[in-house]
């Protein structure tokens, strides 16, 4: 087995052994590989081991993986889903709505609305999560948890959309309880958003059923918190040699 195959594995047996400490069925939780910085033959391999969502973070880098990566890995396994997990500034949705499945960063009305205007009619609507600073933290991407429902809102009226959740990236925390209490924030935020949308029926609020939370070093505080996909970069593709941008 290569190294990522390997590491991909440990990576689905730390979100299965989570997912039965909290009681959670391991089918709720979905794996987004995020193979920024990697190239086009990692994600290969990870998708010849089964893993069929990845996440990109610079657009132009992933749009040219994703070109590299034309052919699927095999011919009976499916194209991945993109998932675009970056900030997008708005000369820049062109890329987003014409290249990526889902966009997890969503979190001004002016880029909602310009997605909606690029994505093409031939194409499935843009799944999108609405980005929250649940924490307040200095990285300053993301609503206030006050803005969330309004921009929900506006999001459902948009039929290139598709509102699926919500997505945080908190400040990094010592320890697994407090990385939890934090998770548990944006899991009570996820619940009221979900219950007052379904409650107002506005369509497609059925959709709103994803809280991406969670990364390499704190996937299990939030699974147990309720996370619905958890972003896993390092553990499986190893250290990256440029950071993150933010
Ligand atoms: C890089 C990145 C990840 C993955 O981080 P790891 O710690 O390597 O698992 C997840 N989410 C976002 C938004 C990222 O930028």
């Amino acid at each position: 087995m290569t190294m990522i195959v390997n590491k991909l594995h440990l990576v689905r047996d730390r979100i299965h052994q989570a997912c039965q400490d909290a009681g959670r069925d391991p089918a709720s939780v979905q794996l987004l590989a995020v193979s920024k910085t990697f190239g086009p033959e990692a994600v290969r391999e990870a998708a010849a081991a089964g893993q069929t969502a990845f996440g990109e973070n610079y657009l132009q880098e992933g749009v040219d993986k994703m070109a590299a990566l034309d052919a699927p890995p095999h011919p009976l396994l499916p194209r991945p889903a993109w998932h675009c997990i970056g900030p997008v500034q708005s000369n820049k949705t062109k890329l987003v709505a014409t290249h990526f499945d889902w966009l997890h960063t969503l979190d001004r009305l002016k880029i909602a609305q310009r997605l909606n205007e690029q994505r093409g009619d031939d194409q499935a609507p843009l799944q999108v999560c609405l980005q929250v600073n649940i924490d307040g933290g200095a990285n300053k991407s993301g609503l206030a948890p006050q803005e969330v429902l309004p921009l929900a809102r506006a999001v459902l009226g948009l039929p290139r959309l598709r509102l699926r959740g919500l997505m945080t990236i908190p400040e990094p925390q010592p320890d697994f309880e407090s990385q939890k209490q934090v998770h548990l924030q944006a899991r009570a935020l996820f619940d009221f958003v979900r219950q007052t949308l379904l409650e107002e029926g506005l369509p497609g609020s059925a959709d709103f059923d994803t809280l991406s939370m969670g990364m390499t070093g704190d996937l299990e505080a939030a699974i147990h918190a309720g996370s619905t996909m958890v972003r896993v970069g390092s553990a499986i593709f190893g250290g990256r040699s440029y950071p993150a941008a933010t």
